[in-house]
């Protein structure tokens, strides 16, 4: 696993990069050239477009089957502007409000762009829905020396390791990525061929190959953790650029959708090779060159020997042998907390039909879900929860062979 603790902006200051120097929060950015400044100029120094001042509308309520127009109507009633001052507005979030399953209605985050922002903020100011629109773009943290003379490995491509490499071949640092199983197109005849004849491939499955553990799923995006610095955004722009559907950017809980993983998946290793960067399949790492505590370099399962004193490990949490070669090499392992599961199966219409009422399968709403959480209390419990984990729509339940004869079943 790598977090920005395992790969900490030193070390790839220790590579020659140089630290960007925008700490400072700016405010505007240009869409098109993706230049920011901290107070705007009217014309983006990139790409000459135009750049106007930006505001943030939360809870913006219209009823479920508004039409379209009624956003821009709603906006400048909120406003209380003509239309004459709305230039432009973009959705940044939509969700739901199933409360009142006879009277659902959408909640929007807008930003809006309009020539009064001054003014406009000045009247709202103390209305907490009205706000200049956040800064969220993201800024490498450095790039790379012009001279690079050490390239950096990430063992794993799944989406720790695709990611790590797209921001290092970004940053024009040319990693290289090693990957045990196959392109994902391979792979996923493999996968399948397992699941309809039988036929198992230790290095080419459900867990390993090119995409990693979820390249078969539903591509669900979400999750429970606080994204403060929009590093969440930042992944979701790059699977809209990699072909997912721009609404992945805005709606409440989006899913890429089945078997369309495959496509974004390669168009990222695309990019990634585009931007000098190199990922090798079927290229198992079986040990680490470790010296007076710094790693050397990686020795590959053909023998081949690559240096490299920065390594990223993404190599998920399948890789039982590959562990252990890292606890014989000394590195410090920890156990993680584990949860226990079990498995709630419901017909999807009753879910719909318990949230939404005569609105079940309204095609905007989609598949209903919910989520459950009881807090124990005292001390037996030790402050244990229960918690439903997932809501999972028509999936089925899959083996995931580790090898030939071990299997963990997961939905
Ligand atoms: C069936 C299924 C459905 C899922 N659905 C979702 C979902 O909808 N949404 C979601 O957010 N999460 C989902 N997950 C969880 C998600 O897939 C994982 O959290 C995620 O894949 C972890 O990413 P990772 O890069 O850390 O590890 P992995 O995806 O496991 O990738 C690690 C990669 O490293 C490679 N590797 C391992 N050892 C070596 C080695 N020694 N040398 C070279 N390469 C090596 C492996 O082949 C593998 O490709 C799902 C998981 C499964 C199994």
């Amino acid at each position: 696993m790598v977090s920005d603790r395992a790969l900490p902006i030193a070390a790839l200051w220790d590579m020659g990069g140089t630290i960007e120097s925008s700490g400072l929060p700016t405010r505007w950015a240009c869409p098109a050239s993706s230049l920011s400044r901290m107070f705007a100029p009217n014309v983006c120094p990139g790409c000459s477009s135009r750049i106007l001042p930006m505001l943030r509308l939360s809870e913006v309520k219209l009823p479920l089957n508004h039409p379209e127009e009624a956003i821009a109507t709603a906006i400048y009633r909120k406003l209380r502007i003509e239309p004459k001052d709305l230039t432009r507005y973009s959705i940044f979030k939509r969700s739901y409000d199933a409360r009142k399953r006879e009277n659902i209605q959408l909640v929007y985050i807008l930003d809006v762009e309009t020539s009064q922002e001054k003014q406009l903020l000045q009247r709202f100011k103390k209305n907490p829905q009205i706000r200049p629109t956040p800064d969220t773009t993201y800024r490498l943290v450095t790039r790379a020396p012009a001279g690079l003379s050490e390239r950096p490995i990430v063992i794993g491509n799944g989406p720790c390791g695709m990611f790590a490499g797209l921001l290092l071949a970004q940053m024009g640092f040319r990693p290289i990525i090693l990957e045990r199983g196959k392109a994902v197109h391979e792979r996923s005849v493999d996968t399948f061929g397992f699941w309809s004849k039988g036929k198992f491939n230790p290095e080419s499955n459900a867990q390993f190959g090119e995409g990693g553990a979820g390249t078969f799923s539903d591509g669900k995006l979400y999750s429970r953790i606080k994204d403060n610095d929009h590093r969440g955004r930042k992944a979701l722009q790059e699977l809209v650029n990699a072909g997912a559907a721009d609404e992945i950017l805005y709606i409440n809980k989006p899913h890429i959708g089945t078997y369309r993983l495959v496509k974004i998946v390669e168009q990222i290793r695309n990019t990634i090779q585009s931007l000098g960067g190199e990922i090798r399949f079927q290229s198992r790492v079986e040990d680490l060159d470790i010296q007076d505590g710094q790693v050397e370099g990686i020795r590959l399962v053909d023998g081949e020997y690559l240096a490299s004193r920065h390594v990223i490990l993404a190599v998920g949490h399948s890789a039982r042998d590959t562990f252990e070669m890292l606890h014989q090499r000394g590195v410090y392992l920890e156990p993680k907390p584990f949860s226990i599961g079990f498995r709630v199966e419901h017909p999807q219409a009753t879910i719909d039909q318990c949230r939404f009422g005569e609105n079940a399968g309204h095609p905007v709403l989609g598949a209903a879900d919910y989520k459950l959480v009881y807090h124990c209390t005292g001390a037996q419990t030790q402050g244990r929860s229960v918690y439903s984990f997932v809501c999972v729509q028509g999936d089925r339940w899959l083996l995931l062979h580790l090898k030939p004869d071990v299997s963990s079943p997961t939905a």
